[in-house]
């Protein structure tokens, strides 16, 4: 029933209430199942749901609210400040076009994205600790137990200063998934506002072209074209994840693009693997890191739940609890805008909670974590050659060379009575650094799969 509802935005929260009261059996005769997981699970991908439809109503708004303003006033927002800083961080004077390289196709060893899977990839194992002689990858970045990555979607402009402060005050990368037909010459949302998320460092990736929202827009061009879209107005964004719009399962209820329900406005997995490395869902629980769905990632909107540890599927600490199915899992958690100020505040305590773990939390962006778990998946270490005070080797996956160049972390004991070490790939430095375990000595080294022989030299 209310699958057909259109609900207007200031009766959400009044609804998700009722929903969280009452579970959400839709009138049958079944008994509630409020107190069941199953039902808890249900409700928190129902308040996912409305995030998302809170979000484009409240975009909406926004740009209904534009539309009223006479012209004195949108010439005035035009020569503020912020818009004309907006302007100035385009580049100007690039006017040749190159159009867009065919995206690589698939193929063995060189896969764009991993199956699913029914049984395990691999083992989830305890931090390794290899014998002298043998090199381990370990799962996460710097050997970290589990990861964690923040993507914003929707073109929530307004917050960007939020999140530059954050990453800045943390030391963490986050992942925009941006509405690519959202973005024009208007102050309020402009390329150069992606640039300047590019230019510090932050991931920009798409959120599709409408948001599949246009009728007349089929699915690959959603994916494709915003791909394609947003890789020539950023300079350095290098587009390869993608955000659904409402979901894997195209869930539109409620909000302004309910009413377009044909196949082409769909999300559609098979053309998502065409073109991304990784898709994300806006809901789902957490999931044995052996196991995840790579053109489905579940994502924890709002991260509600993080601290809850009766809520297993969204409670952070379950990824470093050896006793849980999450164990050592990659914990994505997704917002929209941030419209009060206690949803910053709840942020903050989340950002604060990963801080005081980040020696056993990789925090990364969602493309970096995605391409990670991929790479380690599928990667084994080849031609190891031990000398007297150098150990060469390569580290080799089965995934595409040229979207999957995030570093994996490598460990090598050293010889009794080493205690430095330094690194090389194909010639080059990289990074090296000690930690010392039971006595024991190794050195830990981030090499790219494919990338040429990797020297520890100590
Ligand atoms: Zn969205």
């Amino acid at each position: 029933m209310k699958n057909s509802l259109t609900i207007p935005r200031t009766l959400l929260p009044a609804l998700l209430g009722m929903l969280l009261l009452t579970g959400c059996d839709d009138g049958s005769n079944e008994q509630p199942l409020a107190d069941t997981p199953e039902s808890a699970l249900q409700q928190a991908r129902e308040a996912a749901l409305y995030d998302e439809v809170d979000s484009l109503n409240y975009l909406n708004d926004q740009a209904a609210k534009r539309a009223q303003q006479t012209e004195t006033e949108a010439l005035e927002e035009w020569n503020s400040p912020q818009a004309f800083a907006a302007r100035s961080a385009l580049r100007t004077g690039e006017y040749d076009f190159t159009p867009p390289p065919t995206p690589p196709v698939s193929r063995p060893g060189q896969l764009l994205n991993l199956p699913p899977v029914s049984s395990p990839r691999f083992t989830v194992r305890d931090r390794q600790w290899p014998v002298a002689g043998e090199v381990s990858i370990a799962m996460w970045s710097q050997d970290k137990l589990s990861a964690f990555s923040i993507s914003i979607d929707d073109n929530h402009v307004q917050d960007h200063p939020f999140w530059f402060e954050m990453g800045e005050r943390y030391g963490w990368k986050w992942t925009w998934f941006v509405i690519a037909n959202q973005v024009g010459w208007g102050a309020h949302d402009h390329w150069g506002h992606w640039q300047l998320v590019q230019d510090k460092g932050h991931d920009v990736q798409t959120h599709t072209y409408s948001h599949l929202c246009d009728a007349l827009f089929y699915t690959y061009r959603e994916y494709r074209q915003s791909q394609v879209v947003i890789d020539q107005n950023v300079e350095g964004a290098r587009v390869v994840a993608m955000g659904y719009p409402f979901g894997l399962n195209t869930n539109k209820a409620g909000s302004p693009c309910a009413p377009l329900t044909s196949a082409r406005t769909q999300n559609d997995r098979t053309q998502a693997a065409r073109y991304f490395l990784a898709a994300r869902d806006v809901y789902g629980a957490l999931t044995s890191p052996a196991r995840i769905d790579f053109l489905n990632v579940p994502s924890v909107s709002s991260a509600r739940n993080f601290l809850n540890a009766d809520a297993p599927w969204a409670y952070f600490d379950s990824t470093l609890d050896p006793a849980s199915n999450n164990w050592r899992s990659w914990y994505s958690a997704h917002f929209h805008g941030l419209y009060a100020q206690t949803d910053k505040d709840y942020v903050v305590q989340i950002l604060d909670h990963l801080k005081n773990r980040e020696a056993d939390v990789w925090v990364g962006s969602f493309t970096a974590v995605a391409r990670y778990a991929q790479e380690f998946a599928t990667a084994r270490i080849t031609n190891l050659q031990q000398g007297s005070n150098s150990t060469r080797f390569e580290v080799r996956d089965d995934m595409n060379d040229g979207w999957f160049d995030e570093p994996l972390t490598l460990k090598l004991r050293l010889p009794e009575g080493s205690t430095t070490a330094s690194a090389t790939q194909q010639g080059v430095a990289i990074p090296a650094r000690v930690v010392t375990h039971a006595g024991n000595v190794y050195a830990l080294v981030d090499a790219k799969p494919d990338q040429g022989v990797v020297a520890i030299n100590y």
